[in-house]
């Protein structure tokens, strides 16, 4: 008999590295895993296509999709919004594969109130301190917004608690940080009977 697939939020903090690891994940072991496609009001940036990085609404489709139901959380994040459409999440699990949404954490807590089996991992570099180096030497940001970012961080990190799990970054570990992140979800195929 098939399985139901597990449902995963994971959550991290902008410069941890996240992004890296999703995509060693899904390089892995990409026959399991399903990757959720958020919709968001923002405008695509420069390389981001239609249903691929997300899908784009304006801000009055984005609110008809809130009143008509078909968003699983949503949350407004440096004045845009962003939600996870449900139909996309459900059919995939019925078919067995985990479920994977990265998502902040306003939106990951909104999940796991709603669905108390949902595992939810964060990822976070070592340090702040590599935290800030990790962001300056993208290069690509001004002072300003790397004080926003860490600011943001200092939000975010006091959610860290409510996290099932946090898996630790560390510099050239992105196929180790993807091993763990595998092994905590498959653990739970078990765990739930
Ligand atoms: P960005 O604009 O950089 O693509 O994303 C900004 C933030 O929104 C990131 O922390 C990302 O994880 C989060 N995000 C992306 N999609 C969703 C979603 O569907 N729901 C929520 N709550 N956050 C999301």
């Amino acid at each position: 008999m098939r399985r139901e697939g597990i449902l995963t939020v994971v959550s991290g903090f902008s410069g941890a590295g996240k992004g890296t690891v999703m995509k060693r994940l899904m390089e892995l072991y990409g026959d399991t895993y399903a990757l959720s496609v958020s919709a968001t009001s923002r405008a695509p940036r420069p390389g981001e296509e239609e249903g691929r990085e997300y899908f784009f609404k304006t801000e009055d489709e984005f609110k008809e999709m809130i009143s008509k139901g078909r968003l699983i959380e949503y949350a407004k994040y440096v004045n845009h919004y962003y939600g996870t459409p449900a139909e996309y999440v459900f059919s995939q699990m019925k078919e067995g594969k985990d479920v994977i949404l990265e998502i902040e954490t306003q939106g990951a807590l909104q999940v796991k109130e709603k669905y108390p089996d949902t595992l939810l991992v964060f990822i976070t570099p070592p340090s702040a301190e590599e935290l800030h180096s990790r962001l300056s030497s993208r290069g690509t940001e001004t002072d300003e917004v790397i004080a926003q970012r860490l600011s943001q961080a200092a939000e975010e990190a006091v959610l860290m608690p409510r996290y099932d799990y946090i898996v630790i970054n560390e510099n050239g570990r992105v196929d180790a940080c993807a091993r763990e992140l595998h092994g905590l979800i498959q653990s739970q195929h078990g765990a739930s009977g």
